[in-house]
């Protein structure tokens, strides 16, 4: 109870003891080992400077193994240069895993030429978690658009708390907790999906409630479905992708 001691011997030397005798007394009868606990232990998650040593690595920078095209058959995407990019027309690409809750790093670059190019047509890209709920990808950096369709936004449902945006053809990050959400057997929803995101480092989605997949045109809404692929958005721009991890929950 050496720390019971300092904090007496200061307070008699401050002369405030006498108005705080009860804190002082309980002090002296805490056992700090009843809220310790020694039963469970974490699993190793080494960090590597890459993936995390319990991570399931969805692209290195090389190998595209782990996806497909959103309508079968190989990933229409180029892959060079450590990183792979959306061929415009090719349509996109999804896991061949299936993924419910999960923590997902994904590092992503908009094109350096933003020349003819601005508002949703700048850097669009989105990666859908199951398939179905977008968090945009865009070139945000001085490029206005709607706020609830900039970068880090849930498109068309919840603007970023601030915008995290690098200049177009630097390389940007997306740290993002899912949280999938939860139906009954006979269908309804008993939980909506949440997500927390940090773009940068910087966090732009705090536990945000999803009122349902994302909608082009209309209101959101849910409709019953399990694990589900991770979708990348093929939207006309050369938006890059590297170092993409995912770590179930
Ligand atoms: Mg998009």
């Amino acid at each position: 109870m050496e720390h019971d001691r300092m904090i007496r011997s200061f307070l008699m030397a401050a002369g405030v003891l006498a108005a705080v005798p009860v804190f002082a007394q309980a002090g002296a009868e805490r056992d700090s080992t009843k809220t310790e606990v020694w039963a469970a232990v974490p699993a190793v998650a080494t960090p590597t400077g890459a993936a995390p040593s319990d991570a399931i690595v969805l692209f290195d920078g090389k190998d595209v193994s782990a996806w497909e095209a959103e309508q079968g058959g190989r990933v229409p995407w180029t892959v060079a240069n450590g990183a792979m990019t959306v061929v415009p027309g090719s349509k996109g690409i999804r896991t061949r895993q299936h993924f419910c809750d999960m923590q997902l790093h994904v590092e992503w670059r908009s094109p350096t030429e933003t020349k003819g190019f601005q508002g949703q047509d700048r850097g669009n890209s989105g990666i859908f978690l199951q398939e179905r709920y977008e968090l945009q990808v865009l070139d945000s950096h001085d490029n206005p658009t709607y706020a609830n369709g900039q970068a880090g936004s849930i498109y068309k449902q919840a603007m970023p708390l601030v915008n995290a945006s690098r200049a177009p053809g630097q390389w940007q990050v997306y740290d993002i907790i899912w949280k999938a959400p939860r139906f009954s057997t006979g269908g309804g929803l008993t939980s909506p999906a949440r997500i927390t995101v940090l773009h940068n480092g910087v966090l732009v989605q705090n536990d945000t409630v999803l009122a349902g997949l994302t909608e082009y045109i209309g209101a959101p809404s849910y409709s019953p479905h399990g694990c589900a692929p991770l979708y990348l958005q093929e939207h006309a721009s050369k938006v890059s992708y590297r170092n993409i991890w995912v770590r179930e929950l």
